[in-house]
């Protein structure tokens, strides 16, 4: 049933709003796709014909945000392992290119990415991919918030177009009637300045967001510093492309001079640990960016650098590696890290008055965890839980905007048994080609 008004009971409410309010045995009432009382259970409002859930204890927090993914690249997980990601890159690009003309295979693909991100927990995402109106299609019917937009890539894409057709093809999904639509070019070494400008108008003109890859490698930092004689964050900065409505993916190889300026400049960043811990890119400067005041949110990437679309695994990642890289067992705390996964991707999105967060008012994007398991018992902070102890496969329930996508862990919204033979079916074709000319 969708968008029917339910109450949730028994839940340990981990609200991720600014003051990471905590609720323990509560009661929520959502309404009209919206929550629309959360209190005590003691308190909670006798209402009759609504949907009744009871969380038995378990954790009932916000849907998490996963800023940074490539859903369709499910097709390619684990075929090119252990390379440097310039050399991974133009091997995945050669499999790529041979598969993704189909603009079915990449709807295909990205169906059973979302649904393994439904899986652990996640309502929103923004994605970067070829045949992006494939993407939009495959989130409408799965259920979530697809952030997305038209690709711009100087040479002949992975989806068989060229150039010359980005700008009409990102025009038109703006004109869509999409909840949140941007231009995604690839990043500024696959992008000369005309493009990216080019992006950027179309953004600005309808008021959507821009994201591009950034200083995710120090090879990337020594190519645009030899073609432009700065570094990538100054040459984005030059080109204006900085700026509130603009979300980077990376920014691993960033200096104080660029933090700041990425702070002054209002610019999102996504962190994807996992990716750049494999593909040896380095380590983000997370302590410096928070003291500087940047928006940091968290992704994946994609499946075939991440490898698996794990956000509960990006969130741990955060929470220790900078410890270890600053010898400061204090540096980024639990709640910093959630804030990322959940409200700080909806202030990126533009959207943190209504996602983000388990508050009267805003959008019913929320999940169910199980902490009954023997890896989350005892629990005196479930933030600490949510953080360190949790995984992925505590996901019980996923509801976006009141509507219940996942129930104990089934997908009510994708036949995905049907979507893992169709992917398997086509694993010999995607292994040849890499076989190929
Ligand atoms: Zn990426």
């Amino acid at each position: 049933m969708e968008n029917q008004n339910i109450i949730v009971k028994n839940a340990l409410v981990v609200s991720c709003d600014a003051e990471h309010s905590v609720i323990a045995d509560a009661g929520v009432v959502i309404k009209n796709g919206q929550f629309n009382w959360i209190g005590p259970m003691a308190s909670l409002p006798d209402i009759k014909n609504v949907q009744i859930i009871d969380a038995k204890g378990g954790i009932l927090m916000p849907g998490l945000i996963n800023m940074h993914a490539h859903c369709g690249d499910t097709l390619f997980r684990g075929l090119v392992e252990d390379l440097a990601l310039e050399d991974w890159l133009q091997t995945v690009w050669k499999a790529e290119a041979a598969i993704l003309p189909d603009a079915h295979a990449c709807q295909t693909g990205t169906e059973l990415g979302i649904a393994e991100l439904i899986q652990g927990g996640v309502t929103t995402i923004m994605d970067m991919f070829w045949h992006p109106e494939t993407g939009y299609a495959a989130a409408k019917k799965a259920g979530v918030r697809w952030a997305s937009g038209g690709i711009f890539f100087d040479g002949p894409g992975m989806d068989g177009f060229g150039p010359e057709m980005r700008l009409q093809q990102a025009s038109d999904l703006f004109d869509q009637g999409h909840e949140f639509v941007g231009t995604l070019p690839h990043g500024t070494y696959t992008n000369g300045p005309d493009s990216i400008k080019q992006a950027l108008a179309l953004s600005r003109e309808k008021g959507g967001f821009f994201c591009t890859h950034a200083a995710e490698t120090a090879f990337e930092q020594a190519t645009i510093q030899q073609n432009y004689g700065t570094s990538v964050i100054r040459h984005l900065d030059g080109l204006a492309a900085l700026g509130p409505q603009t979300v980077l993916a990376h920014c691993v190889h960033v200096d104080d001079g660029e933090i700041k300026l990425l702070a002054d400049r209002g610019t999102h960043v996504v962190l994807n640990p996992m990716s750049n811990l494999k593909l040896a890119s380095g380590i983000a400067p997370v302590p410096a960016m928070i003291d500087a005041g940047v928006n940091l949110t968290l992704g994946t990437d994609g499946p075939i650098s991440g490898n698996d679309m794990d956000m509960f695994l990006a969130m741990r990642l955060t929470a220790v590696l900078h410890k270890a890289v600053s010898g400061d067992a204090t540096a980024v705390s639990t709640k910093q890290t959630l804030h990322m996964a959940t409200l700080n991707g909806a202030h990126a999105l533009g959207a943190g008055a209504r996602l983000g967060s388990i508050e009267v008012g805003k959008a019913a994007d929320f999940i169910t965890l199980d902490v009954a398991a023997p890896h989350t018992v005892p629990m005196f902070n479930p933030i600490n839980h949510i953080v360190y102890s949790a995984s992925k496969a505590d996901v019980r329930d996923v509801f976006v905007a009141g509507r219940q996508v996942m129930k104990d862990r089934q997908i009510l919204t994708l036949d995905v048994p049907d979507l893992c033979a169709r992917i398997t079916a086509m694993q010999p074709e995607i292994q040849a080609s890499l076989d190929a000319k």
